[in-house]
C-alpha cells in the first residue's frame, strides 16, 4: 500500500495566500457594496510591454513556417538568450558569468524551490526571518528542517537570521555554521537591501566555511540606489560560494508568461571537487525541457534597447505607487521601510496589534487587502506588507483610506 510523503505532511496549515484569499471572499460576500483595494499579493498588473508582444508574434509565426519550426529547446536553453544574459545582465556591470553556466527555466520560484535538490539530504539551511516562503517549505518537502514548533513557528533544523528593526532589516552571519545560506535582495517581504559591503562579507564568510550561497535577485531591476548590488557576483570571491536565481517575472512583467535563470558557475565545488554545475546541468536535463521557444524570444526582447526603456517605464510606475505607499504611510504617523529599491512596503502595525489583527483591521476600515507580515516567518510578526503593484488611481485612493481610518 502507498504513503504519502511525511516530510510533506510536516508543513502547516495552508499556504498564506490561500488564507488571505478565503478571508476576502467572506468580507465581499458579507459587503458587497465596499470595493475593495487589493495591495496585496506580489503580482504585476501592467499589460507586457509592445516589444516583448511583437517579439512572441515573430516567434509565434516562426512557429508556424516550416522552414523556422522548433521542436524541444535546449534544455539548458537557447544560446541567443543565454548569451544576451551574459552581455547584459552580467558583463556590462563587470561581473564574470560565462553562457554555459547560465540556466533557462521557467521562472525563479521553481529554481529557488528545486535548486536544493543537488545538496546533501543532511546539509542544513539558513534562512532570513521573515522569508520568501519557498526556501523553507521546499527544504521540509526534501526533509531537511527537522520539527516544526507551532509556538514558535521556527523549524529545529532551520538556522534562522532575523531582519528586524534593530539591524535595519539586514541580517548578521549566522550564529550557527549552515550549510546553504539563501539571501534575497531587494527583499520580499521587506523591500530592504543590502549593502555591497555587507554581501562581501557574506561572501567572505561562505567562502571561509564552506557553505553556499543561494541569492535570489528577482527584484534587481528595481533598485534605484548607488551602493546596492545588483548581482552577487559583483562580490569578490563569489563565482567560488554563490548560485544566483533571476526572474523575468517582476521587472518585465513575466509573471503569467514565466521566464527565468539560474548561474551556477563553473569555480563552484563542493569538499570533494564536484562540479554543482554540473550536477545543475543534468537535474535539467532530466526533469525539465526547456523554456518555450516564443517565450526565450520574448525574454532576450527584455534586453533589446526599446525593451529596456519600455519595461523601465512600467517600474517607474509602479516605484511612484511606493512613494505615494511610503509618503502617505509616513505622513499618518506609520513606520515604515522598503519601496526605495524594491515594491514592497514594510510597515510597523500600530497599536501593537498582530499582523492579523491589523490584517483584519484594515480590511474592515479601509476594505484595503495587504499581506500580514507574519506570514512570511516569526520575525514579521507585527509588521505588514504593502505592494506598489496597483494602479496609480487605487494606490492613492487606498492610502486616502488609511489616513482616514
Ligand atoms: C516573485 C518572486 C519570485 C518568483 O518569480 P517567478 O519567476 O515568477 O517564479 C522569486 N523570488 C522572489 C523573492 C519573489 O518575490
Amino acid at each position: 500500500m502507498f504513503t504519502a510523503n511525511k516530510d510533506y505532511q510536516k508543513l502547516p496549515g495552508s499556504y498564506l495566500f490561500s488564507t488571505i484569499a478565503k478571508k476576502v471572499a467572506a468580507y465581499t460576500e458579507a459587503h458587497p457594496e465596499e470595493k475593495i483595494i487589493r495591495l496585496g499579493i506580489g503580482d504585476v498588473t501592467k499589460p507586457l510591454a509592445p516589444s516583448i508582444i511583437k517579439a512572441l508574434h515573430d516567434a509565434v509565426d516562426e512557429m508556424g513556417d516550416a522552414s523556422t519550426f522548433r521542436g524541444y529547446a535546449p534544455d539548458l536553453g537557447y544560446d541567443f538568450l543565454r548569451n544576451t544574459i551574459v552581455e547584459k545582465a552580467f558583463k556590462s556591470r563587470g561581473c564574470e558569468v560565462y553562457a554555459d553556466e547560465v540556466f533557462v527555466s521557467d521562472g525563479a520560484k521553481s529554481d529557488s524551490g528545486n535548486i536544493q535538490e543537488i545538496f546533501g539530504a543532511n546539509d542544513r539551511i539558513a534562512v532570513c526571518d521573515p522569508v520568501y516562503p519557498v526556501y523553507v517549505d521546499t527544504n521540509v518537502m526534501s526533509g531537511r528542517c527537522g520539527d516544526y514548533d507551532e509556538k514558535t513557528g521556527l523549524w529545529s533544523n532551520v538556522i534562522y537570521m532575523p531582519c528586524t528593526a534593530e539591524n535595519g532589516f539586514s541580517p548578521e552571519l549566522p550564529g550557527e555554521v549552515p550549510d546553504i545560506i539563501y539571501l534575497c535582495f531587494p527583499n520580499n517581504p521587506t523591500g530592504a537591501t543590502i549593502t555591497k559591503t555587507e554581501l562581501q562579507k557574506f561572501v567572505d564568510y561562505a567562502n571561509e566555511h564552506k557553505s553556499v550561497i543561494i541569492y535570489d535577485a528577482a527584484y534587481e531591476a528595481y533598485i534605484s540606489e548607488e551602493d546596492v548590488p545588483h548581482s552577487i557576483y559583483e562580490c569578490e570571491g563569489a563565482r567560488t560560494c554563490a548560485i544566483e536565481i533571476r526572474s523575468f517575472s517582476k521587472n518585465a512583467g513575466f509573471t503569467g508568461t514565466r521566464l527565468g535563470y539560474t548561474v551556477v558557475p563553473k569555480d563552484l565545488k563542493d569538499q570533494d571537487g564536484v562540479s554543482l554545475r554540473n550536477l545543475w546541468a543534468r537535474r535539467h536535463g532530466t526533469k525539465f525541457n526547456g523554456a518555450p521557444y516564443i517565450i526565450q524570444r520574448a525574454g532576450e526582447a527584455v534586453f533589446s534597447e526599446i525593451g529596456q526603456k519600455e519595461t523601465m517605464e512600467q517600474i517607474v510606475y509602479y516605484m511612484n505607487n511606493a512613494k505615494c505607499i511610503l509618503d502617505g504611510l509616513k505622513s499618518a504617523g506609520y513606520s515604515v521601510t522598503g519601496g526605495v529599491n524594491a515594491p514592497y512596503i514594510w510597515l510597523k502595525t500600530p497599536d501593537n496589534m498582530t499582523s492579523w489583527e491589523f490584517f483584519d483591521f484594515l480590511l474592515d476600515k479601509a476594505h484595503v487587502v495587504g499581506t500580514p507580515g507574519s506570514g512570511f516567518g516569526p520575525s514579521g510578526e507585527g509588521y505588514f506588507r504593502l505592494t506598489a503593484f496597483g494602479s496609480y488611481e487605487n494606490t492613492v485612493e487606498a492610502i486616502e483610506r488609511i489616513k482616514k481610518m
